[in-house]
């Protein structure tokens, strides 16, 4: 026996706004929570979309995969980044299993898969997508199809940070009923087993305009974002086959940002990163100007922060030894824990080091994550800024930051209602998927 599985992924959708406001807000969400079970859905760390949508399909954790963020540290010199691809993800995702079952699968917009690889099934690929990309579906004579059903298809709301908050509502929205077109359209006309479709807007409304413009919680323009969410969403299901298992997925949560905190140069003011002028004011660290042989620790910023260690025989000009590198970690945590803000203005830290937060990890991973504030300061990468704290975005108007809840709604045809069911580790949500696939009936209560 098989049943199919459909997956509707928001990117950043949060647990605790969209809960709340299900049975008032919401009726085609809360008609499928109701005849099905729903939850929190704990992201993975960090908490953001590359490598939480990664985690998810695959299973395994971000020390697992190697990946760590959107930017992607390949090697041990201080500029080995690139934008993560999808030739990073490993071999046995989802679609994988899928696959060597003799199944189908349709992969929407799914972080990261540009360039869109070669699955058993069709693939238009994600955000990361490049403007004029020449090839973003797979197989390649999809493109013509999707330029025909949705000629105003968006990879990404490009310049959210820029926009005016309602040419970023229309944008989004716009871009929103050109992905459903898409997908439903797909998902009428095409033989599959499991269907993915992920739609990032969400999490760029949030972090465009959180808030407005009601002041405190999602606002006024978020909460009408979801409302078509939850109509395109209702639409959809009403075309839907009775067989088919329906989830609703997000990969992280939000909340609102009180601003950010520049680590960089907090690194700076305490002597553990060396600049050769320390006039320097940048928004970025410039690395050209870091002056390593004095350097011990340096940062990158994001919603979450990642310091690394200038370890010898690690790094190109690394005053670290490898036999210090644990007490040096400590002595900067603690530092940061006792410090950060400054005098009156300390700010709660939580820093980890990669083994308290994976079972293995591989790649090149940041020797400690910061998280300022709960996540609810950004961390900026920046040198020579007056204040270590500010209450605006380093990169533009960002209202929101990330939250570690996510969530999940499960409607499985073949089960009986649950209710709220258990929290769900990012990791092990794909169990599920494979149980449904299979023709199972998981068991998800609390
Ligand atoms: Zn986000």
């Amino acid at each position: 026996m098989r049943r199919r599985v459909l997956i509707i992924g928001l990117d950043g959708a949060p647990a605790s706004g969209l809960f709340a406001r299900m049975d008032s807000e919401f009726p085609n969400l809360a008609r499928l929570a109701r005849r099905g079970t729903f939850g929190l859905l704990r992201s993975s760390d960090p908490p953001i979309t590359v490598p939480a949508w990664a985690c998810m399909f695959s299973g395994k954790d971000p020390g697992e995969l190697g990946l760590y963020g959107f930017r992607h540290r390949y090697g041990p010199g201080y500029a080995q980044q690139q934008i993560v691809h999808s030739g990073l993800l490993p071999r046995g995702m989802l679609w994988d299993w899928v696959a060597r079952r003799g199944q189908r699968t349709v992969l929407l917009g799914v972080p990261p898969t540009f360039p869109p690889p070669a699955i058993e099934g069709l693939v238009v690929s994600c955000l990361l997508t490049p403007k004029g990309a020449s090839t973003f579906t797979h197989p390649r004579g999809l493109q013509a199809r999707v330029a025909d059903i949705a000629p105003d298809y968006q990879f990404d709301i490009a310049n959210f940070r820029e926009l005016e908050d309602e040419a970023l509502l229309e944008q989004a929205l716009s871009g929103l009923r050109a992905r459903f077109r898409l997908a439903r359209e797909l998902c009428r006309r095409e033989p599959w087993d499991l269907f993915i479709m992920t739609d990032i807007g969400s999490d760029r409304v949030q972090h465009g305009l959180w808030g407005v413009s009601e002041g405190s919680g999602w606002g006024q323009a978020v909460r009408s974002y979801y409302q078509e969410v939850d109509r395109e969403i209702g639409e959809w299901l009403f075309e839907l086959a009775d067989d088919v298992c329906v989830w609703i997925v997000s990969d992280h949560g939000a909340q609102a940002s009180r601003g950010g905190f520049y680590l960089n140069e907090w690194l700076r003011r305490y002597g553990w990163l060396r600049l050769r002028d320390d006039s320097v004011c940048a928004p970025v660290l410039p690395l050209a100007q870091v002056d390593w042989k004095r350097t011990v620790a340096w940062a990158e910023g994001g919603y979450v922060g990642r310091i690394y260690l200038n370890v010898r025989g690690r790094q190109p000009e690394g005053v670290v030894s490898q036999g210090d590198i644990e007490r040096v970690r400590e002595e900067l945590r603690e530092a940061l824990r006792s410090s950060a803000g400054g005098g009156a203005s300390r700010i709660p830290m939580q820093v980890y080091a990669p083994e308290e937060l994976y079972r293995e990890w591989r790649g090149y991973p940041p020797d400690l994550f910061v998280y300022a504030d709960g996540l609810r300061l950004r961390v900026f990468g920046g040198v020579g800024a007056q204040s270590l704290l500010s209450d605006k975005n380093d990169t533009g108007r960002d209202r929101a930051n990330h939250h570690p809840d996510g969530l999940y709604i499960c409607y499985d045809p073949g089960a009986v209602a649950h209710g709220p069911g258990q929290v769900m580790p990012i990791t092990e949500i794909r169990s599920y998927w494979e149980a449904q696939l299979a023709g199972q009936l998981p068991n998800l209560g609390a």
